[in-house]
């Protein structure tokens, strides 16, 4: 079987499905890697690189399997035969239309957005795999438009206080953020609508921030707040923002608006200088003020809403997701090394959002 590498299109995608070090253990599974001319550029990768790696330069999109990052546009989906497979970021909850073409083509197609969280895929998490990165890059960003230091310092010119840093919404990013925060010497503080999360705060060195409210949903994802909990919840942040020079935040919740968690009130109430970095940005943000994709200043505080923060890091950010991918492939592979998912395995059955049943 073949799988093929394709050249990503959007706006400021840098990132790459599969990297030159996965394409050798592709083939010691008996695949043969086919490979856009220019798709690793981005990332820095030039096609020679993946020549060496045992590639060829062709056409991706006559392979078996096609590799993507970001979902096909229209002409792409057009150049996608019935049967053929098709694995990437394919926003299954919200990418309506572009899922019906794919399912009108007949194309066999993943969403690594629908992996099940459940430890056997982790391997294969996508979502995990750039969240993280989301998450350091976040604190990078925050520390950068910072007009203060983030560790205290001791020195002859006196001492520095720490930079207090509060994360809202701890799933995989802001745990990376807070984790990451913590490394430059900031004092932090990590909240979330999930109690279970408490733990894995303390575990990174950081405190919780309890308001008592619990919106644990489904699948280890958070629910919406009812209109009460949520006016509480802005209260009670309101309250708690003022004290902190950065605040980041990540709370999403499937399929639904970015809660809003920080109030154009809770930002007037903070220090100038301060930096709020919002990575709910794609959709709709967690701060009021937030303009996706845009940085904007208001009351003297820096509001960063960068879009699509794994392309930023593209070098590191396609290679962990070609890890990802190369593991969800893999259990697509017969003991003959043959292409023949099998449907009844919980992970194939839930990633794969299109396909044409057989036809008994
Ligand atoms: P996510 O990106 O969907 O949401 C980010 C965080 O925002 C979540 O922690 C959520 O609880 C929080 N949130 C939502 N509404 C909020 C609100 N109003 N106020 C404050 N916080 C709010 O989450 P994610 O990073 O995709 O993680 C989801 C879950 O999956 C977590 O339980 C995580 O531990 C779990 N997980 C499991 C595996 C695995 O076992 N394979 C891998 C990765 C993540």
């Amino acid at each position: 079987p073949t799988v093929g590498v394709v050249r990503e299109t959007n706006d400021g995608e840098r990132r790459v499905a599969l990297v030159p070090k996965v394409v050798a253990t592709l083939r010691g599974k008996g695949l043969d890697v086919i490979v856009e001319s220019g798709a690793g550029l981005g990332a820095l990768m030039p096609d020679e690189l993946y020549e060496e790696a045992g590639a060829t330069i062709g056409d991706a999109w006559s392979a078996d399997v096609v590799l993507k990052v970001a979902a096909p546009n229209a002409q792409e989906t057009a150049r996608l035969r019935a049967g053929q497979k098709l694995i990437g970021f394919l926003a299954p909850r919200t990418n309506e239309t572009g899922i019906a073409a794919l399912a009108d083509a007949g194309v066999e197609a993943y969403a690594v957005e629908a992996i099940p969280r459940i430890s056997r895929a982790q391997v294969m998490d996508a979502l995990s795999s750039q969240a993280n990165v989301a998450g350091y890059k976040s604190v990078v960003l925050a520390a950068s438009e910072s007009t203060r230091y983030f560790p205290m310092l001791t020195t002859a010119a006196g001492t520095v206080k720490p930079a207090t840093v509060l994360v809202l919404g701890v799933g995989v990013a802001g745990l990376q953020a807070l984790a990451t925060a913590k490394r430059l010497g900031g004092r932090v503080t990590g909240y979330d609508v999930r109690p279970e999360v408490a733990d894995q705060v303390r575990s990174v060195g950081a405190q919780w921030l309890d308001l008592g409210i619990d919106a644990a949903g489904e699948g280890g994802y958070a629910r919406e707040l009812t209109e009460d909990e949520r006016a509480q919840q802005q209260q009670a942040l309101e309250d708690a923002i003022k004290g902190f020079d950065v605040v980041i935040t990540t709370a999403l919740v499937p399929g639904r608006p970015a809660p809003r968690l920080v109030t154009a009130a809770a930002v007037e109430g903070m220090k100038p200088g301060s930096v709020i970095v919002d990575l709910a940005g794609e959709t709709g943000g967690n701060c009021e003020i937030t303009e996706p994709g845009q940085t904007v200043v208001k009351h003297g505080v820096t509001i960063c809403s960068p879009l699509n923060l794994p392309a930023t890091m593209p070098e590191h950010s396609s290679e962990l997701y070609s890890k990802n991918l190369y593991a969800l492939i893999e259990l697509m592979l017969d003991e003959g090394g043959a292409l023949a998912p099998d449907f009844d395995d919980e992970v194939l059955a839930a990633a794969c959002v299109t396909r044409k049943e057989a036809t008994p």
